[in-house]
């Protein structure tokens, strides 16, 4: 063990919490703080802001030879957006923070914006400032804030006993992208869908609208890092155990083939592949009906994969051959690897 004195060996999430054991928050109007997708912050009775921050950094979240500017223009709005609908919220305004090369050409930079723009304008989210600065690579940070009725809200912190956990669309299938991209494995059929889903990731604004309509959900938090990592912040949050079904499991055909060549199976790039976005929730049995059915309007496949089964928090997998695992290994790490 490399011990507690860096941060490889604290890890990322370690270091959150030792940030966030820090953090007091003194103010009433501040609802929530370090722990969710978002931080929420009182705007009037009935309203809540929200507030997110996620950054893209060159070498570590995105490679140039394998993503367009345009693309990753789009990606980096996306991933804030996505942090956005896990809240049940609507976005309003962006900031974008670019820290750029001195050699790097202007219409590279334009590329980039046009593809925030583009995503932009899909869900009327305004860009309303930023900061630039010189850096010795390309470095996208956004800030993003929106808003959400308070009864509408949903947390990491809201799943209940017995809640059914469900998943919109389908899982791995952005880590395939990834794998297919970097030519590590050769181009197969439903490629381009794959490869459509790690450089531009649709965030389930829409989604995370109908549901927060349509009513019942518990607990939310977007997939950002793979299901294992989700599952247990969820868990963690809520202070519940979490059961969730291999043979449930969402995952697109492309997402097995690639999975196979590299002798992985598709559930395992759906529990530590990156990059989904998909939203994942909890509720009731008896309002999970009218959910699934509010998402299939909107043309979103919606999968029971598990459920919330005890008061003691923990993951476990039911295996296709029906063995029980506990599910520990976390998504990415960033002081890990
Ligand atoms: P997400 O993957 O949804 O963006 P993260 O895992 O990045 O969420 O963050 C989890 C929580 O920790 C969030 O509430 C976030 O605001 C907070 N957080 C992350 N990094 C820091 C930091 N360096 N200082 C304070 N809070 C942080
Ligand atoms: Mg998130």
């Amino acid at each position: 063990m490399e011990g507690m004195r860096t941060l490889a060996g604290l890890g990322e999430f370690g270091l959150i919490e030792r940030v966030r054991s820090r953090a007091r928050v003194r103010q009433k109007s501040i609802l929530l703080g370090i722990g969710d997708d978002c931080a929420a912050f009182r705007i009037s009775p009935g309203n809540i802001g929200l507030l997110t921050t996620d950054t893209l950094v060159e070498r570590v979240h995105f490679d140039l030879r394998f993503i367009g500017l345009r693309d990753l223009g789009w990606r980096s709005l996306a991933v804030n957006l996505s942090d956005i609908a896990a809240m049940g919220g609507r976005a309003i305004g962006a900031l974008v923070t670019l820290g750029a090369p001195r050699d790097m050409e202007v219409k590279k930079v334009d590329l980039l914006y046009a593809g925030i723009f583009d995503l932009g304008r899909r869900f009327h989210v305004d860009l309303a400032g930023g900061d630039t600065v010189c850096a010795p690579f390309l470095v996208l940070s956004l800030t993003v804030w929106g808003e959400v009725e308070r009864k509408r809200m949903a947390t990491r912190s809201g799943a209940k006993l017995g809640d059914l956990l469900s998943v919109t669309g389908e899982l791995g299938g952005a880590q395939a992208g990834l794998e297919l991209l970097s030519g590590k494995v050769k181009s197969i059929p439903g490629a381009a869908a794959a490869v459509k889903r790690h450089c531009r990731p649709m965030p389930r604004l829409k989604e995370a609208e109908a549901l927060g309509r349509a009513g019942g959900v518990n607990g939310m938090i977007d997939i950002s890092d793979g299901l294992a990592s989700e599952c247990q912040h969820l868990s963690k949050e809520s202070r519940v155990g979490i059961e969730i079904w291999e043979e449930k499991i969402p995952v697109l055909p492309v997402t097995q083939r690639v999975a196979q060549s590299k002798n992985l199976s598709g559930t395992d790039l759906a529990l530590f592949g990156g990059d989904d976005y998909e939203l994942l929730f909890t509720a009731p049995e008896r309002r999970t009906g009218r959910l699934q059915e509010a998402l299939r309007k909107l043309g979103t496949r919606t999968t029971v994969i598990g459920e919330v089964t005890s008061g003691r928090p923990g993951v476990v997998m039911v295996t296709k051959s029906g063995e029980r695992k506990n599910i520990t290994r976390a998504g990415f790490d960033h002081f890990r690897g």
